[in-house]
């Protein structure tokens, strides 16, 4: 009798071991599977919330894929040292440390803060192909990316100012 239930418990602990070691493995995979997700979480508005947040000009911008006229930005000219995040959202999108004078009339980047901020896609506005890129957060239009920038990448991130607010970096 007293022999049968060891017998028992042996087998009960084994049960509660081996449910134990299901639900460790289970929260691991589960961590490993946030990790290796980089995607953002977005931010969706409707076309309403969003004229109510941006004035004419960014609303044009941002969200119709307009562009402001060449050497009107804020932006543009501004040297200071820092990051620029999106209007739209304020997710960081370039650091003043990539950005040049192109001559173009609109602020330029060699490259994005990282890989995953700054989205990029295909538009065919003016009849021909031209890489878009745009805020992988709330999907703000930024403006385009070509291949005719300085190294280290030849890569001119022309980007709208009414796209960008700008955020001073602290000073250490
Ligand atoms: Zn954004």
């Amino acid at each position: 009798m007293f022999k049968l239930k060891i017998k028992e418990m042996k087998c009960l602990s084994l049960f509660v071991f081996s449910l134990l070691l299901f639900s460790c493995t289970q929260k691991s995979n589960q961590l490993s599977a946030q990790k290796t997700d980089s995607n953002i979480d977005k931010v969706v508005k409707s076309d309403a919330e969003w004229k109510k947040e941006l004035n004419d000009l960014e609303y044009k911008v941002l969200r119709k894929a307009g562009t402001e006229r060449a050497h009107t930005g804020d932006l543009l000219n501004n040297k200071a040292d820092g990051i620029y995040i999106c209007r739209g959202c304020q997710l960081p999108l370039f650091d003043s440390k990539t950005k040049y004078k192109s001559g173009t009339g609109w602020p330029s980047y060699y490259e994005p803060i990282n890989e995953t901020n700054v989205a990029e896609d295909t538009d065919y506005h003016l009849g021909y192909a031209r890489t878009e890129v745009h805020c992988a957060r709330c999907d703000g239009h930024l403006g385009h990316v070509f291949e005719d920038g300085p190294q280290p990448t030849g890569l001119r991130y022309c980007i709208n100012s009414v796209s960008l607010d700008f955020v001073e970096r602290e000073k250490k």
